[in-house]
Parts: C-alpha cells; sequence; structure tokens
C-alpha cells in the first residue's frame, strides 16, 4: 500500500515535472531570440549579452567583428540578413549602411535621454543609427621601450614620421578597422587630402603591421611590440589602468573622433527583440556596463556617469569631424580605394 501510494506520488511528481518543463520551454521561445554584431572589445561584447540576457529572458547569439569587417557582413547578408542588431563600432560604417538602406529606422522613447552628438546622427542617417559612445583619436607609446631606443616624447602627429620610429608604429587597416578609417577622415580632415596621402605614406614607413583590429595595436604597445601604437585614446588608458607603461598622447595638431554607434539590420528576423536591445543599450544602467568592462568611452546617455578614467574631451583639440561626408558611401569607398592603392602596397 505504501508503496503503491509512494508510486502515485512520484508518478504525479514526474508527471508535473515534465509539465513545469514544457511551460518553461515555450516561455523562454516566446521571449525570443536576438543575433548580434558587436564591435566593441570583446570584454564589453559579452558584459552586454549577459546582462540583457538575464533582464529579458531573451537568447542573444554575439559575434565579434571589427566596424568594417560587420558592416562587409551586413552586405553580403543583406538579401538574406542573419543579424538582427549591430551593436558599436565607428559611426562611418553604420552611416554608409543606412544611405545603402541596410539598417532599418527606429525612434527610441530614449532619445529625448542622448547627446545632442549622438541625436545628431540618428538625424543625419534618417535616423538609422544612433550615438552610443564617444571618443577621441590619438596614440601611446610604451615608456620603457621610447627611452631603451632614445626616441623621445612623441607629442604631435608630425613626430610618428622620424626616421627614429622605422617599424616602430602600429595602426589597423582602414579597410576592416572603423578605428584606423577615422585616422585616414581626420588626416585629411587636418591636412588637406593631397598633403594628408603624403603624410600617410610617410607614416607607412615606419608602420611595422597594418592589424585587422582597431585596439590590436594598444595591446602591443603596453606588451612592447611596438613603441607607437594609433588607437582611440580609450583603448589606450584601459592600458594604463593595467599598470603597462604606456604614455597616451593627444596629438598637438588636434585630432578627430568617433561616434560609436547602434543599427537595426533591415530584414531583422527578431525585429522585436532587436528593438527591446536598442531600447536597453541607450539606458545609463546599460551603458554603465562600459566601465565595468574596462571601456572609458564617453556614454551617449546623458544620465551615464562618465567613467573617471575617460580622456577628458574637453582637453583634446578636437578637430569639427564632418560625419556625413566621411560616411557618406561614395566618400568611404574612394578614399579605402585610394588609400589600398596609394598607401598599403607601397615598398619601404
Ligand atoms: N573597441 C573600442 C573600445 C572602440 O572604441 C572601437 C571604436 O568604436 C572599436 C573597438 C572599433 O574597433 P575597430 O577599429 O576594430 O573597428
Amino acid at each position: 500500500m505504501e508503496l503503491k501510494k509512494t508510486f502515485a506520488a512520484a508518478t504525479m511528481l514526474a508527471g508535473a515535472m515534465t509539465a513545469l518543463s514544457f511551460m518553461s520551454a515555450g516561455a523562454a521561445q516566446a521571449q525570443g531570440a536576438l543575433v548580434m554584431y558587436c564591435a566593441v572589445q570583446e570584454e564589453w561584447c559579452r558584459a552586454m549579452t549577459t546582462a540583457f540576457e538575464r533582464e529579458t529572458g531573451i537568447k542573444v547569439s554575439m559575434t565579434r567583428k571589427s566596424s568594417g569587417e560587420i558592416y562587409a557582413q551586413v552586405k553580403a547578408e543583406s538579401q538574406n540578413p542573419r543579424a538582427d542588431i549591430w551593436w558599436g563600432g565607428t559611426g562611418d560604417p553604420h552611416m554608409q549602411a543606412a544611405e545603402e538602406g541596410l539598417t532599418e529606422a527606429y525612434k527610441s522613447p530614449k532619445m529625448s535621454e542622448l547627446q545632442d552628438w549622438a541625436v545628431r546622427q540618428w538625424d543625419q542617417s534618417k535616423q538609422r543609427t544612433v550615438g552610443i559612445y564617444s571618443g577621441a583619436l590619438g596614440f601611446g607609446y610604451n615608456t620603457d621601450q621610447a627611452k631603451a631606443n632614445n626616441i623621445g616624447e612623441p607629442k604631435c602627429w608630425a613626430d610618428l614620421l622620424k626616421a627614429e620610429l622605422k617599424d616602430e608604429v602600429q595602426v589597423a587597416d582602414p579597410n576592416s578597422s572603423g578605428t584606423a578609417y577615422t585616422l585616414l577622415a581626420t588626416i585629411i580632415q587636418i591636412m588637406g587630402e593631397d598633403k594628408g596621402f603624403e603624410y600617410l605614406k610617410a607614416l607607412h614607413k615606419n608602420v611595422n603591421q597594418y592589424t585587422k583590429s582597431g585596439a590590436a595595436p594598444a595591446k602591443a604597445t603596453a606588451l612592447g611590440e611596438t613603441t607607437v601604437g594609433i588607437t582611440f585614446l580609450h583603448d589606450m588608458v584601459t592600458m594604463v589602468v593595467d599598470k603597462a607603461p604606456v604614455k597616451v598622447v593627444a596629438p598637438c595638431e588636434g585630432t578627430g573622433y568617433e561616434i560609436g554607434s547602434m543599427s537595426i539590420i533591415k530584414g531583422a528576423k527578431n525585429l522585436d527583440s532587436a528593438k527591446k536591445f536598442y531600447d536597453w543599450a541607450l539606458t545609463a544602467d546599460a551603458q554603465k556596463l562600459g566601465a565595468e568592462a574596462k571601456s572609458y568611452q564617453v556614454p551617449s546617455n546623458k544620465n551615464t556617469p562618465i567613467p573617471p578614467q575617460s580622456p577628458k574631451l574637453s582637453d583634446v583639440k578636437l578637430i569639427n569631424f564632418d560625419f556625413a561626408k566621411y560616411g557618406s558611401s561614395d566618400e568611404r569607398k574612394r578614399l579605402l580605394s585610394k588609400w589600398d592603392n596609394e598607401v598599403k602596397n607601397l615598398p619601404k
């Protein structure tokens, strides 16, 4: 009798558990999925993914690539889009994708909380991309290496052409990297196109490697694999925070900056999830995750505290960067192909 009762209870429990597991599978399905292409540092991409999954129950499949690589992938997949949301990376390929109709217009209820520069990006792209952070370009150098090689203290873009720095400067390839495209556009805006290309050709003699990712030269500088790395200033700050012998330099001639951006992919299969992520990613709480993952950009929500480690943009001589021109499809294609033809393959 007792055995029978126990058996009956166990059967009921098993039935209840099966029902529960069906219910939770159904609930997970109802909560949905999101495919995300992420262009910031892996650590920050992962922190965003985990926090969003925890908050919403939406399962995120994330791929990390550099800005230009994501643009190329979104374009290649445009007939059958795989991704729903493109989060982060410099604004120029987001602007190009907007112009080419690869991304979707969207007005988030969070727009009123954003800095003017973030909203301007959204206006200029006909509501197809929005600013999520900003940061200035510059370079960093390894102080131990500089001392050992008697290189002095580089302070200006011009100093990076010195003969002592032969094979001692590292920067990314602007085709794959938004950071390096920002350098290309910055140098042209400071010097004019002809002189700017002369500068980039002279710099080529000192470049030891064009990396795929924009932040890779910061790591190489920290390790002393290169004396100088050209990156966003905040990427070099991450190395200083990790106690590397690195000095961060905002170049004396002035410098450009980025508006890191976010776009919803046209034809997104999980459009509701993409909009949920978009709204959430603009909140102050979500933006705080950047500093926690040691990414020190200036956040676009006015209520997100600016990390104390962030380079102060008011201390940097910023140029009046023309985001519409340098993010336009024709100009970006033209400049990248000119750089490939006139700089990348030059003999040293
Ligand atoms: N990581 C950080 C911290 C950045 O600020 C940016 C620029 O938006 C990127 C990555 C983009 O990297 P990449 O130059 O490889 O496109």
